[in-house]
């Protein structure tokens, strides 16, 4: 092990909290400023990948089972055409945000995380590796992690903001108690949205839509999937709706000084793969193996090494999504292929190369989407 150096982290979400454990376990002092108190919520799809099960256990986080439902797979739906791949490998978690911010925060705090929730970073000077709070208190380190998500304050301070999308996507999410019907995460798919259904406890189910353009409300974009109005039925609503956008997010660049942007703020494509937990796990355990080896400027590097083969099967499914005949040619395809379903799956949560797909298997697909053979 390296020498204990000081680390600050900036933002309490998974990511945040993910560096702050990761952190303490490396033997290094962290502090974690986190402007909202937990347990904090964010609009989410809630369904971690298998991979990111894993990296939440061996940072030794326990879930409450009243937050939290496995799910063992994911399924496409699109009218009547269905096409599911189950995971080859373990069991994906659907997880309430405020259970998993929750036992993530407690998990920081057995490990003497110095936490400060409640309080806003307002100013970053990235040479001193020094940030200030709203109520005036100045925090100083060896290296600021800024993990503070989506619309990063501390991006934007240093002036690493990125130009904005040229077809900015939205995402909007509510809960409502019932049981969960399925033990996988269903993706409803219409021309102008997408609906991710995911059991996040024993009683409890998420609703998330992703679209494109805004001005969209919770019920219109529900009664473009009349299956799953009627799925949901009257069931209670459980969390108020919580939306955002624009989804894509390109900083300029992910390292300044003594500040490295992790997780959202360093770079966001889009949720229709619903992997970016696992990914900003990744993110914060390659960041530290960064501090312990002294080698922090490899991060842009290595920061685009981990999000290369993720967006690629963003642009690949939002490719898809764009042309509606091509979509259900695809679904309609990968249901003759759960094979092929699966691997795709093990690429999305980094558990296969794309190259290691079978050739055979690519024509195969190709075949039968020019061919429209469902
Ligand atoms: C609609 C939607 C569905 C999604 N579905 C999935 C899914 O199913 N699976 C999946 O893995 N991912 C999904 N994602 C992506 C996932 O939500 C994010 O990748 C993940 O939350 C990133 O975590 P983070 O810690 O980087 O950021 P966040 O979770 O946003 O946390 C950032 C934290 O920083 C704090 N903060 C912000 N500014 C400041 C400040 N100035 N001072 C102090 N604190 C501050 C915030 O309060 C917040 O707690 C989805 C995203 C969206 C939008």
């Amino acid at each position: 092990m390296s020498a204990s150096r000081s680390l600050l982290v900036v933002g309490g979400g998974p990511v945040g909290l993910a560096a702050a454990i990761l952190g303490r376990m490396d033997g290094h002092e962290v502090t974690l400023i986190e402007r909202g108190r937990p347990p904090v919520d964010k609009p989410c799809g809630e369904g971690l990948m298998p991979s990111g099960v894993l990296r939440l256990q061996a940072m030794g986080v326990t879930l409450d089972p009243e937050g939290l439902h496995p799910f063992m797979g994911v399924r496409y739906i699109d009218g009547e055409r269905e096409a599911g791949a189950r995971f080859t490998f373990g069991e994906g978690y659907g997880c309430r945000r405020t259970y998993l911010q929750a036992a993530m925060a407690r998990r920081a705090e057995e490990l003497g995380v110095a936490l400060h929730f409640g309080q806003e970073v307002v100013a970053v000077d990235a040479d001193q590796g020094e940030v200030r709070t709203a109520d005036g208190q100045t925090f100083r380190a060896e290296l600021v992690l800024a993990a503070d998500g989506l619309r990063s304050t501390v991006r934007k301070l240093l002036q690493l903001d990125g130009p904005p999308p040229s077809r900015p996507r939205f995402g909007m999410r509510q809960h409502y108690t019932i049981k969960p019907w399925t033990d996988e995460v269903e993706v409803y798919w219409s021309d102008t949205a997408e609906a991710y259904v995911t059991p996040v406890g024993p009683n409890r189910v998420g609703v998330a839509f992703l679209w494109s353009g805004d001005g969209e409300r919770f019920p219109g974009l529900l009664s473009r999937f009349p299956a799953l109005q009627e799925r949901l039925g009257d069931a209670p609503i459980e969390s108020q709706v919580r939306g955002t956008g624009p989804l894509q997010v390109r900083p300029k660049a992910v390292l300044k000084g003594k500040v490295a942007l992790i997780g959202d703020a360093a770079g966001y494509f889009d949720a229709i793969t619903g992997e970016g937990l696992t990914l900003g796990f990744a993110q914060a355990a390659t960041v530290l193996k960064h501090v312990e080896e002294g080698r922090l400027q490899d991060w842009p590097k290595s920061h685009r090494g981990l999000v290369i083969e993720p967006y690629l099967m963003i642009h690949l499914l939002l490719f898809i999504e764009r042309y509606p005949p091509l979509r259900r040619r695809v679904i309609a395809a990968l249901s003759k292929d759960p094979e092929l379903f699966e691997q795709l799956l093990q690429i999305n949560d980094g558990l296969l190369r794309p190259h290691e797909l079978p050739p055979k298997a690519i024509l195969r697909l190709v075949w039968r989407v020019l061919w429209g053979v469902g």
